[in-house]
């Protein structure tokens, strides 16, 4: 990192309206990428895993986990480890 680099480094609150406007849209709709296949298709047509804290979504193609969403007394956790990419 060069000197004028560290000039453009915010902290995460500068992306906070960014982050609204990408999170408060249509989520099953959304076109997920897999990380492990390359497939793409919507949120909606992955396959559910239901748990009772929470979800695990899969590839409908490969089987891997693309995201793990959790509900707990500390929090909601959202984990997109197999994610290449959302596009909403
Ligand atoms: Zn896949």
């Amino acid at each position: 990192m060069t000197e004028n680099d560290s000039d453009l480094v915010l902290d995460g609150n500068a992306a906070a309206g960014l982050l609204q406007e990408i999170f408060a849209l249509e989520i099953t709709t959304a076109q997920i990428q897999c990380e492990t296949c390359d497939s793409v298709g919507a949120v909606g047509s992955l396959r559910l895993y239901a748990a009772p804290m929470g979800a695990v979504l899969r590839c409908p193609h490969c089987d891997a986990r693309l995201m793990t969403a959790v509900r707990t007394p500390h929090g909601r956790w959202l984990q997109m480890t197999g994610t290449r990419r959302l596009r909403f």
